[in-house]
């Protein structure tokens, strides 16, 4: 491995995301993010998904113009208050 300026601190790289580390068991464990069983996590609300396609629809609900989903039936609001009004159908 090539010596830069600082690279003495965090010489080890995660293989994922290049973020660096001071020694190789904190890579191991930081690695775990990207090779565990949800390795994609949304950036907007850290929700995280097993597929890269998966996080793609989801954080639709962040830029879409329906930003609020029901967690029980993924239909989908413009308002927080519509939102609320529609989970009542769920709450018997
Ligand atoms: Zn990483
Ligand atoms: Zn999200
Ligand atoms: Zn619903």
């Amino acid at each position: 491995p090539r010596e830069t300026g600082n690279s003495k601190e965090k010489r080890f790289l995660c293989m994922f995301c290049n973020k660096g580390f001071s020694c190789p068991q904190k890579v191991e464990i930081h690695q775990r993010v990207h090779t565990g069983e949800k390795p994609f996590s949304c950036t907007q609300c850290h929700k995280r998904f097993a597929q890269a396609c998966d996080l793609k629809r989801h954080q639709r609900v962040h830029t879409g113009e329906k930003p609020y989903s029901c967690p029980q039936c993924d239909k989908r609001f413009s308002h927080q208050h519509h939102l609320k009004r529609h989970m009542k159908v769920h709450a018997r």
